[in-house]
């Protein structure tokens, strides 16, 4: 049994892995300022002798026992994360510090989780771990891809530097239950508009891509990666190579779903990137691991969560 501390575990991500980790009988403390998540992603947790649910933010120091840290507490829809920029900043670069001395004193191994965010607008595609990105280090997502680039840095210091056992994870667009109705992610409005038989709202004209993962994928991926030895660090990608462009979700979503829902074009945000997929070569070579549910299997599953939670 491990004793493992997942940072930002009430959120959608989190609740996914702590459910994970206690099906394997580990201990999970599971600590969260509750911005975006909510105890409901963990209410079946609560009852459980191996799970403990803090209220902490981790912009402030935090001290526990633990073997295993993941860190995943961040906003992750641009809304949320652009709502207050400072904490987001704060949030990924002084709790990612909290995070890595908390992982030095107790010895811990540390799992980041970072993002494709960090190609920024890629000149470079597919991207693979060996680009540095194209990132605009002053524009409104920037709290967020710089935060998270900071982070990455961090991790390596303190590995080098302090001899932390780190591991970096960028994560391609993650979806699945419990997300959140209204966190302005596009399959979330999609499926939901979808559902309402509102308008499907597409930013700019829809030919920018991206590659869609289900959740069950990347929470295997995020376990494997934990578990290599000690000198991998990555950075590695986990995502679903598949690409799709806005337009062709948004078919496949009204299709999936019967709705009679017309498309319509909206403005496209500032830095919007226009394409992205991972290379996922690294993952499948040194973790065996490569995406199973394909997107309309997930959409399925998705589609059926919203039916039941939408009220
Ligand atoms: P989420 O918003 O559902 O979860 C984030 C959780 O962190 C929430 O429960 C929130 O309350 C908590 N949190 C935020 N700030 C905190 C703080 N200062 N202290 C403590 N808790 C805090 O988002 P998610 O989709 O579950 O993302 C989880 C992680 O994965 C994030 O670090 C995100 O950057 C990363 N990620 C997600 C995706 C994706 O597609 N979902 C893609 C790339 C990276
Ligand atoms: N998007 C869209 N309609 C929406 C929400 C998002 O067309 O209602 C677009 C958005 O501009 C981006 C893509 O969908 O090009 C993915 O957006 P999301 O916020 O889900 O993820 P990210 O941009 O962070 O990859």
């Amino acid at each position: 049994m491990k004793r493992v501390l997942v940072s930002g575990g009430a959120g959608f991500i989190g609740s996914h892995l702590c459910m994970r980790l206690i099906n394997e009988n580990h201990r999970v403390i599971c600590l969260d300022n509750f911005f975006t998540g909510n105890k409901e992603n963990v209410a079946h947790l609560l009852d459980n002798k191996l799970f403990e649910l803090v209220q902490h933010d981790i912009t402030k120091p935090y001290h526990a026992d633990v073997d295993e840290i993941y860190n995943l507490a961040c906003p992750a829809s641009p809304i949320h994360y652009q709502h207050d920029p400072i904490q987001t900043a704060k949030t990924s670069v002084i709790g990612a510090i909290n995070m890595l001395e908390l992982a030095a004193k107790v010895d811990a191994k540390m799992l980041q989780a970072s993002t494709s965010e960090v190609y920024g607008d890629p000149l470079v595609h597919p991207q693979s771990e060996s680009y540095w990105g194209n990132v605009n280090p002053i524009g409104y997502r920037s709290c967020y891809d710089e935060g998270k680039r900071c982070a990455e840095t961090l991790c390596m210091d303190y590995h080098r530097q302090a001899k932390v056992r780190v591991k970096i994870i960028r994560i391609f667009n993650t979806y699945g239950p419990r997300m959140l109705a209204n966190d302005g992610r596009v399959v979330t409005n999609f499926v939901v508009q979808a559902l309402k038989h509102e308008n499907i709202t597409i930013y700019g004209n829809g030919k920018q891509t991206r590659s869609f993962q289900y959740i069950d994928d990347l929470i295997e991926g995020m376990v494997r990666v934990m578990d290599t030895e000690d000198e991998f660090t990555g950075p590695v990608n986990i995502g679903n190579p598949h690409e799709f462009t806005m337009l062709e979700l948004a078919d496949k979503i009204i299709s999936l779903t019967g709705s009679s829902s017309q498309i319509v074009f909206k403005t496209l945000p500032f830095d919007d990137p226009k394409q992205r997929r991972p290379d996922i070569t690294l993952a499948q070579q040194k973790l065996g691991w490569q995406p199973t549910v394909e997107l309309e299997e997930g959409l399925m599953r998705m589609i059926e969560y919203f039916k039941n939670n939408l009220k």
